[in-house]
């Protein structure tokens, strides 16, 4: 005869009974969280409330408040109303907080108070450092674009402000038309189609009063976005045809372990001036003297380039192919050979190019070379089609020619970049459940990062250690 798995009767009682930590196992990821934040000096961190006010009601431990953000970040739990709840089922959660049951106002205010503190939490990295997690003096870095609290709709540029306005004006002439029509076809139809159409120009006209102080904000914005709901999101370009509204989320992550190293949260929606601060960002994190930066063509720039090469760091980025000439099928700059002895370049017909003038372009110092061959040379159609062809060379461009050397001894570096940094992100975003973050503004969405790369790092570190050995080395 087949029988079923029986559970316990929920009315027996038992003689000894069971306590809740009978039911937190030795290997249970929240007993790392509760060593972890037992271990942190909070007061120095720059959390509020640590020591106890002498008049008012009590108040919550900031421990107890930041245990359970960091329990619900580890568990894909980050709303204030789901940790609320919770907290009042959860066994794990209750073992943790000591059956304590926040409601969801002071969970969220916490977030919102503790913003430095809480990020200054995330220098856990400091722990993985200790432990020797960062064997290599290699990072990744690498941006993403995360969706913030406001629409594409409530989100205005100088461009869709015109279109929104020359929309509006288009359905009040349409809707004047029709009412001069309406006022010409007397009826008891036309009387009621009348009044709706007044009633949606007074629509209209107040939409329009609303778009004219978009249109005083947006003069004063350096950024020339003006967003409603959030006010620092910021419209970005994505590989998506559409892009979003959100912020530029900028990690630092080394190859062996894939732990987050350094991250900032930005609301500029290109790559190309973070390079060097994050690079020092995790030089700093890992304490080393040199550092190998990978990063894709997002971030060339020689000013970034030149500003790591400077601060010790060893930058590998990839040139970005804009050439016009190589497009057009004529020769590349990198067909010239630069000779530093002579100051010259080598053409493909064998001409040197001497240097004539100098000029400042943005800040940059331009050296210009040409030769004055080039209007009886033969192949001159595959070169330029002005009189001669001038080659312009930065101040600089030696340390650009440098890293593209590095580059070509190095061909694994772009593939590492892509292994190391582009799956955090995925597992961030997969953790957020393919949403906007919950907070906004550029201080408490930044917070809320803090929480999910510390909890990121957190899992890596369980999984390389395990749990009991993340707990004693914490203890250590
Ligand atoms: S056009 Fe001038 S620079 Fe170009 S290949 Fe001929 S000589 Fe050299």
């Amino acid at each position: 005869m087949k029988r079923f798995i029986e559970g316990e009767n929920r009315s027996q009682s038992t003689l000894l009974p069971e306590c809740l930590d009978d039911y937190i196992t030795e290997d249970n990821p929240v007993r790392v969280v509760e060593a972890f934040v037992d271990e942190l000096d909070l007061l120095a961190l720059g959390f509020g409330g640590v020591e106890p006010a002498t008049t008012g009601r009590p108040s919550y431990h900031p421990s107890v408040l930041l245990k359970l953000y960091l329990y619900g970040y580890l568990n894909r739990i980050q709303s204030s109303r789901r940790l609320e709840r919770e907290c009042q089922r959860n066994i794990e959660l209750m073992w943790l907080v000591g059956k304590l049951a926040p409601d969801f106002k002071t969970i969220a205010d916490f977030r919102r108070d503790s913003g430095e503190a809480i990020r200054n939490v995330c220098q856990f990295v400091i722990l993985c450092r200790r432990l020797n997690l960062f064997s290599q003096a290699i990072v990744a870095i690498d941006g993403s674009k995360f969706k913030a609290v406001n629409a594409h709709d409530r989100n205005f540029t100088h461009g869709k402000l015109e279109k929104r306005m020359r929309q509006i004006d288009q359905c009040i002439e349409r809707y004047l038309t029709a009412m001069d029509t309406a006022d010409r076809q007397q009826s008891d139809v036309t009387e009621i189609r009348t009044a709706r159409l007044r009633e949606k120009m007074v629509t209209l006209k107040s939409q329009m009063k609303e778009l004219k102080q978009i249109e005083e904000q947006l003069k004063d914005s350096p950024s020339g976005q003006v967003s409603l709901t959030d006010p620092d999101a910021r419209a970005m370009a994505t590989s998506t045809s559409r892009g979003l509204v959100g912020y530029n989320v900028q990690t630092a992550v080394e190859p062996k372990h894939h732990l987050i190293v350094a991250h900032e949260v930005t609301n500029i929606g290109t790559d190309r001036t973070h390079l060097s601060r994050m690079a020092r960002q995790a030089k700093e994190a890992m304490d080393t003297d040199e550092l190998n930066v990978l990063a894709d063509r997002g971030y060339y720039s020689g000013d970034e380039i030149l500003a790591c090469d400077e601060a010790g760091i060893v930058p590998y980025v990839s040139k970005p192919m804009t050439s016009g000439a190589k497009a057009e099928g004529r020769f590349d700059k990198e067909d010239f050979v630069y000779n530093p002895k002579t100051d010259q370049y080598l053409c493909p017909a064998g001409s040197h190019l001497i240097w004539r003038c100098a000029s400042v372009e943005k800040g940059h110092l331009i050296n210009r070379y040409w030769s004055s061959g080039c209007p009886r040379c033969p192949i001159k159609e595959k070169c330029t089609p002005g009189k001669e062809r001038r080659v312009s060379r930065w101040e600089h461009e030696a340390t650009l020619e440098k890293m593209q050397r590095r580059l070509d001894t190095t061909p694994e570096a772009m593939r590492i970049r892509r292994q190391t940094v582009e799956h955090p992100f995925g597992t961030i975003k997969y953790w957020m459940g393919a949403r906007h973050f919950l907070t906004r503004t550029l201080d408490r969405v930044s917070t809320e990062m803090s929480l999910h790369v510390l909890a990121y790092n957190m899992k890596r570190v369980m999984q390389i250690m395990g749990v009991k050995g993340m707990i004693a080395a914490m203890q250590a």
